[in-house]
């Protein structure tokens, strides 16, 4: 008999990360922070299980990452030219940068540079 099965589901245990509210208030456990592992269905601790002082949970941002647009060093790039109104720097990067990865958000990105540059497009437009 096999009991791996049982095993596995410590693995999706999350951590969480505790601190205390009160800085004033808490031991040395929660006042620099303190990780838990919790089942995602355990309800949140509200209180350090050291010196029951009210501690909260740590929410991890995400790192950002929205599908099909990761950040890179160009979207960076292209952001600079565009809050420094370099719109056809902006626009040519995005727009080269589109053709490389054939991201639909750059592209649209570019058209609309392009059109804050002064390009006219309905003589372009196919
Ligand atoms: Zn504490």
């Amino acid at each position: 008999m096999h009991f791996a099965l049982c095993e596995s589901p410590k693995k999706i245990m999350p951590t969480y990360e505790y601190r205390a509210v009160d800085l004033g208030k808490s031991c040395d456990r929660c006042r620099s922070g303190f990780e838990v592992i919790q089942r995602i269905t355990e309800p949140e601790l509200t209180r350090c299980p050291h010196c029951k002082n009210p501690i909260y949970r740590v929410i991890f941002a995400p790192a950002v990452v929205i599908k099909g647009s990761p950040i890179t060093e160009t979207d960076k790039k292209i952001k600079e030219y565009e809050k420094d109104g370099k719109w056809s720097h902006a626009a040519e990067l995005a727009d080269k940068e589109a053709e490389k990865t054939k991201r639909e958000d750059l592209k649209t990105r570019a058209l609309e540079n392009y059109k804050k540059a002064g390009y006219n497009f309905d003589k372009y437009d196919t």
